[in-house]
């Protein structure tokens, strides 16, 4: 391990909750990182699949920096330029029917909100979950999570929450009934392991939301911009959901969350959620730069072309250690035998990070900038390592 005074001081002060690879970085361009001692690494760990548009991504780092010289933050309580132009993009390039937005800061806040939203909306408790689904650390998104290992030491958490397995209809039509606010799942399952939602299931979940009264909330936080190789996942099933959770890519870096609200949720009353940063005008302008870059560099769908490079490439490689491969566009799980851990060291050691997906599957979530090149050179590690 290396050792170093900066990891000593992180070490030393940090609250101690992550586990943490021994590596101190500190510079990042396109899909490559660097460490202190110079070591370069293809990044397909991208910020836990946040710097979708590339580390030190010129467009998104002159909009901040103009906007940091301007106005930094604007209180929901008045007007902005820059939120307005983003409220207004966001609803553009949207599924269908989402009309609305609510500006956060984090994943986890925007599952929050959806929740807070779906019950003042239904006046009903109940909301519905995936086995597997990962949805936040706050005590509402945490009730929603389903790793107990996450949960269990924080209970009692919200009332009201209840898991049933995913890509299961037969399951969900059980579990939705009168009292129900809303089902809450991913489209792809990320930290649960990389796993694709059927479309005849996440339609079939949608419309029995419809018939019973219930909304449907999808949490597009990994999923979302560009990610699965459409801008947003739902697309790729002709989803209109109710309620869509979103952040990681959003703002190229920058720290930002946002629900989309659609047609059947209320009038939602002055005052019964809100956020203090939600919506300050240095996160909208680095949303609006990472917005236009997607879409003028056709980032998602060079996803797609990537994506499936590197999951046919990984499905070519022959190794006893391979459960599955599995994933969307960018977003790919390689499913071991055994815990992934070493693996990852061992790619690390090797320039190139990934990350695990529960315990067996190593996950990649490369910026979506990565080249066909890039992607071979994780191939050929890949290989190595297996
Ligand atoms: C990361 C993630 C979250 C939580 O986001 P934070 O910004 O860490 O709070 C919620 N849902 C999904 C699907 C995620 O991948």
């Amino acid at each position: 391990m290396m050792s170093n005074p900066l990891i000593d001081l992180e070490e030393r002060y940090d609250s101690g909750i992550y586990p943490k690879q021994p590596l101190v970085l500190v510079r990042g361009e396109g899909a490559r990182v660097w460490s202190l001692d110079g070591q370069e690494f293809i990044d397909c760990v991208g910020g836990h699949g946040v710097a979708n548009v590339g580390h030190a991504n010129p467009v998104v780092i002159q909009a901040i920096t103009e906007q940091a010289g301007r106005l930094m933050l604007c209180p929901n309580g008045f007007y902005n330029d820059q939120r307005a132009r983003l409220l207004a993009e966001l609803v553009r390039i949207a599924p269908p029917g989402l009309e609305r937005v609510f500006l956060c800061n984090s994943g986890s806040e925007a599952v929050e909100a959806a929740i807070k939203f779906a019950r003042l909306s239904t006046g009903r408790i109940k909301i519905i979950a995936a086995m597997r689904g990962f949805h936040g650390r706050t005590c509402g998104a945490l009730s929603a999570t389903w790793n107990k290992a996450y949960r269990e030491p924080f209970e009692p958490l919200l009332p009201g929450f209840e898991f049933v397995p995913y890509n299961r209809l037969d399951r969900m039509a059980q579990a939705i009934d009168d009292q129900t606010a809303a089902v809450l799942l991913e489209v792809v399952q990320g930290e649960g392991g990389v796993i694709p939602g059927d479309g005849d299931y996440l339609r079939g979940v949608q419309a029995l939301c419809q018939e019973r009264g219930a909304l449907f909330i999808v949490d597009e936080v990994q999923t979302g911009f560009g990610r699965t190789g459409r801008m947003f996942a739902s697309q790729h099933h002709n989803l209109q959901p109710d309620l869509m959770c979103l952040s990681k890519g959003i703002a190229g870096g920058f720290p930002m969350g946002a629900v989309l609200i659609g047609p059947r949720i209320g009038k939602l009353p002055v005052k019964s959620h809100g956020s203090t940063f939600g919506g300050n005008p240095l996160a909208c302008a680095a949303a609006l730069a990472t917005i236009h870059y997607l879409e003028t560099e056709n980032l998602p769908e060079k996803a797609a072309q990537v994506g499936a490079r590197l999951l046919t490439g990984l499905r070519s490689i022959h190794s006893p250690l391979v459960r599955e491969v599995r994933g969307l566009g960018l977003m790919v799980g390689l499913e071991l035998k055994m815990p992934a851990g070493p693996y990852l060291a061992a790619l690390a050691e090797r320039g190139v990070l990934a990350l695990s997906a529960g315990t067996n599957v190593i996950r990649f979530l490369p910026p979506l900038v990565i080249t066909a090149e890039e992607i071979d050179m994780v191939l050929q590690r890949v290989a190595e390592v297996l």
